[in-house]
Parts: C-alpha cells; sequence; structure tokens
C-alpha cells in the first residue's frame, strides 16, 4: 500500500493564499498506520489510525474514511468540500491516500477523540449543564455560518455528525451530502436521492428536492432539539416520528411525513428548553410551505 497524495489539489490550494496555512500531509511514501476501527455512519468505514512519517511515534492521530468501492465517487465529492473549508468548527481535512493501486480512496481528516455528540452527549448529561449545549449550538451555528458564505448546503446536519474535539469544542463532520450551490442559485435540487435523513428535512426537500441555505437551517432546529434533549435514542427525532407516524408493517412513506408536517405538527419543545430557544425554534417553521407535490410517494 502506498499513500498518494493528490498534487493537483496541494497545487490548487497552494495558490489561494487563504488556505496556503492547510495543516495538510506533505508527500510522502508512508501512510497512516491502523490502530482501530471506529463505530462509524451509515455510509462509511471510519479507522483512527496514526500518521508518523518519522517512525518515531510522535506522528498525529488522524481519521481515515472510506465508502463501499460503488460510492467512490460519493467520497471524491466529499474530498473535494473539505478541502475547500476551514474552520474552528468544521473538521480539518488532513489528505487522501489510496491503496489497491487507487482501486480504493481514503479520506483523512483530524481525529476527534470524543467522537459525535450522539456517542457523546447521553453519557455525559450531568456534565454537561443548559450553558454548555447552548455553546455547542453557537459553535454549530458559527461553522453553518462559514459553510454557508462558502456557498455550501451540508444537508445532513444531525448530532451524529457533530464531532467533540473536547467537552468546550464542538465541529461539523461528515460532509458526504454537502452540495455546492451555482453562482446564480439559491437552492440545490437533488436528482438522485438514496439514504435521505428525512426526520431531519424540511417539506421543500422533501416536496421538492430543493435545498436552500434555510433548509439547514431547519436541520439545526432538529440538531438543537437533539442537543436539549441529551441525544437519548428514546426521545430522538426518528423515535418520535416514527411515533407521530406509526408506520403500517414498518413502512412508511415520504407523503405521511410530508401530511404531518404540513399540519403544522413538530418535534415537542424539550423539557427544560428555555422559552428564548423555545422562541428561536419557531422561527423557522414559520417559513411558508411549499405547494405538495401528488405524485410524491417514496
Ligand atoms: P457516514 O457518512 O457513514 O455517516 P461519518 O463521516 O458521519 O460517516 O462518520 C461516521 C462516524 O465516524 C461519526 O459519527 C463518528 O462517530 C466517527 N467519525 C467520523 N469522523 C471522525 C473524526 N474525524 N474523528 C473521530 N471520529 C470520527
Ligand atoms: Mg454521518
Amino acid at each position: 500500500r502506498a499513500i498518494v497524495r493528490d498534487l493537483t489539489g496541494v497545487a490548487e490550494q497552494s495558490k489561494r493564499t487563504k488556505r496556503t496555512h492547510l495543516p495538510c500531509f506533505s508527500l510522502s511514501v508512508t501512510f497512516p498506520q491502523f490502530l482501530c476501527h471506529i463505530p462509524s455512519g451509515h455510509f462509511g468505514k471510519v479507522e483512527l489510525c496514526q500518521y508518523d512519517p518519522r517512525g518515531d511515534g510522535r506522528g498525529q492521530l488522524v481519521a481515515v474514511k472510506s465508502l463501499k468501492p460503488e460510492s467512490r465517487g460519493q467520497l471524491w465529492r466529499e474530498i473535494d468540500t473539505m478541502r475547500e473549508l476551514y474552520h474552528h468548527n468544521i473538521v480539518k481535512y488532513r489528505g487522501v491516500c489510496s491503496e489497491d493501486g487507487g482501486r480504493t480512496t481514503k479520506l483523512i481528516m483530524e481525529y476527534l477523540p470524543a467522537g459525535s455528540l450522539k456517542d457523546y452527549l447521553p453519557w455525559r448529561k450531568h456534565q454537561t449543564d443548559l450553558r454548555r449545549l447552548l455553546h455547542y449550538a453557537l459553535q454549530i451555528c458559527q461553522g453553518m455560518d462559514y459553510l454557508g458564505s462558502q456557498r455550501f448546503i451540508h444537508r445532513d446536519l444531525a448530532a451524529r455528525n457533530v464531532l467533540v474535539e473536547n467537552e468546550s469544542t464542538v465541529k461539523i463532520g461528515d460532509f458526504g451530502l454537502t452540495k455546492s450551490m451555482k453562482e446564480d442559485k439559491s437552492y440545490y435540487t437533488v436528482r438522485e436521492e438514496t439514504d435521505s435523513p428525512v426526520f431531519w428535512y424540511a417539506p421543500e426537500c422533501l416536496v421538492d428536492c430543493k435545498f436552500y441555505p434555510a433548509s439547514d437551517v431547519w436541520s439545526f432546529g432538529v440538531t438543537l432539539y437533539e442537543l436539549l434533549t441529551y441525544c437519548e435514542t428514546s426521545s430522538s427525532p426518528t423515535t418520535v416520528f416514527l411515533e407521530m407516524l406509526r408506520p403500517i408493517q414498518g413502512q412508511m412513506n415520504i407523503t405521511q411525513l410530508v401530511e404531518v408536517l404540513m399540519a403544522g405538527r413538530r418535534l415537542p419543545c424539550p423539557p427544560h428548553c428555555p422559552d428564548a430557544v423555545r422562541e428561536l425554534g419557531k422561527y423557522r417553521s414559520r417559513i411558508s410551505f411549499p405547494s405538495p407535490n401528488p405524485n410524491l410517494n417514496h
């Protein structure tokens, strides 16, 4: 196996002065050493590795993500997105490596030791007060504000995709579904959809497959709900929406979900949620709904 730095990307990056400070790996024939698997998400496999080009044991820990071979294109899109981003609240890109003569590509990122908020919060309930939760929320907003300023729509903002560096810092990760808006557009239309995180999606995404920056604001609202419920599975968006929808024989279709949202039903206000935050939650809900698509049934 050999690491192959993507020289084209590096050259492009160094042309853009504001990004020359990116701490990427230098060209090397060494590759990150596998240490262990990290419990991973829906699409990818993530491994903890050590990048130690000098071999003196002082290398840095990195997270290395790979997708199934059939999703190679998607991983490249994720790599291309991460390369463009540099912000305190966004997981940092470190490089790419390929194996098996270029057949397998892997994305190398900084390693965030405490994993995702979804894994972290339920265990830290007693050490995490409201002030800290709102501080996490603020950091997510700052990362998302930056992402929007770069004309990206994340499309998968959720607690499972917010990673914890330490008890006071969180960063947005998983840019697998992220899309870049064309200069002349204010939204992105999805043509091919695989597994979508529907309970985090705004009505216009479900009805028209259109994603606006404001659609990410809706997902932020759902993520805020997750924060304030300490990411407990028993009150997760999936659990609560499925209870509302009562799927027949385990089958739920998007039309049912759209109907529930159109009827004005929402996730319940979490216990102990301060009034000021509750008012914020109402803000995005007031944005008008698109007209429902009668052919929608998937
Ligand atoms: P997927 O596209 O499969 O959802 P993610 O990028 O969300 O993959 O990663 C899945 C999980 O792997 C995350 O929820 C987190 O637990 C872990 N993970 C991902 N990236 C990192 C990282 N940079 N540092 C530590 N853990 C990570
Ligand atoms: Mg994910």
